[in-house]
C-alpha cells in the first residue's frame, strides 16, 4: 500500500491495521520488560490505540505508513512519536476518567487524542504555531470536545488550569521544568524524557505524594526531539 491510496482503504482494513499495530506494541512491551518492569500495558490504553485513526495525523504522503510501529516526520523538523512510546507514556500516567491532563508538545495531536479518550480534560501546548493550530483543528474535526490546545512555551506549564492529575512532556528537557513540578497535583504523575539533545535521554516517571514529595523512576532510554523555547 503506498501513498495517497488511503481513500481506497476501507474502515475495516484500517481497523485491522490498527489491531496489527497494537500487537506490535504488545511485542515491544514484552521485549522492553527488563527496563520498564511492565509485561503488558493497561488495556484501556491499548483500546485507545486500537481506536484513534493515526492516519489522520500524518502528512498525506505518509498515510501508507501510518500504522507502522515507528515515528514519522510531520514537518517543521518534528515527528509523530512511535506508537509504542505513546502507549508506554500514556500507561505511565495511570489516567482515570475524571483526570485533568497537561500535555507539552502537541505536535500533530495524536498523543492528545489518545489522552482525550482516557481523561476528562486535556490541555495541550505547542510551541510551533503551525503545528498547534493544525492539531487543534484536527482533534476538533475528529469530535474530541475535551481538548483545549494553545500555542506557547510549555516549559512554563499552564498555570490557569493547574494543578493537573497528570502531565506528559513529549520533547526532551535537560531538566524537569520546575513550573511543571509545581503544577502537578498531590497524587499526580508526570511522564517526561530528560537528557541532552544528542546524548542519553531517559524517560522518567515522577510522582508527587500527598505530602508534596517527589519520587522519580527511570523507565526507558529514549530519543526525543528537544524541548525548545526561551527558558
Ligand atoms: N505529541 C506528539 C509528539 C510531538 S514531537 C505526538 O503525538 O506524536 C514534540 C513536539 O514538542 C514538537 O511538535 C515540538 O514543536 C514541541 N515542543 C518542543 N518544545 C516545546 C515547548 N517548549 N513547548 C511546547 N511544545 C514544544
Amino acid at each position: 500500500m503506498t501513498l495517497g491510496e488511503q481513500s481506497d482503504v476501507t474502515a475495516s482494513e484500517l481497523a485491522e491495521r490498527r489491531a496489527r499495530m497494537v500487537q506490535e506494541i504488545e511485542a515491544d512491551v514484552r521485549d522492553t520488560y527488563f527496563y520498564t518492569g511492565r509485561k503488558a500495558l493497561d488495556e484501556r490504553v491499548m483500546a485507545a490505540l486500537a481506536k484513534v485513526p493515526r492516519h489522520e495525523f500524518v502528512p498525506p504522503d505518509m498515510r501508507g505508513q501510518a500504522y507502522r510501529n515507528a515515528p514519522l516526520p510531520i514537518g517543521h523538523g518534528q515527528t509523530i512519536s512511535q506508537p509504542y512510546i505513546v502507549a508506554l507514556m500514556t500507561d505511565m500516567l495511570r489516567l482515570q476518567p475524571e483526570d485533568i491532563v497537561l500535555e507539552v508538545g502537541t505536535g500533530c495531536g495524536y498523543q492528545t487524542a489518545i489522552l482525550a479518550e482516557l481523561a476528562r480534560q486535556v490541555f495541550s501546548i505547542e510551541i510551533v504555531e503551525n503545528l498547534g493550530l493544525r492539531a487543534r483543528e484536527l482533534v476538533e474535526r475528529l469530535g474530541y470536545t475535551n481538548v483545549e490546545a494553545s500555542i506557547g512555551d510549555g516549559y512554563h506549564g499552564w498555570e490557569a488550569h493547574a494543578p493537573f492529575d497528570a502531565i506528559i512532556v513529549t520533547a526532551a528537557a535537560t531538566i524537569v521544568p520546575p513550573p511543571l513540578i509545581e503544577q502537578l497535583k498531590s497524587g499526580g504523575r508526570m511522564a517526561i524524557p530528560v537528557g541532552r539533545e544528542f546524548g542519553t535521554q531517559t524517560l522518567l516517571l515522577l510522582e508527587k505524594d500527598q505530602q508534596g514529595q517527589i519520587s522519580e523512576q527511570e523507565i526507558l532510554p529514549v530519543a526525543f526531539v528537544p524541548l525548545t523555547g526561551g527558558h
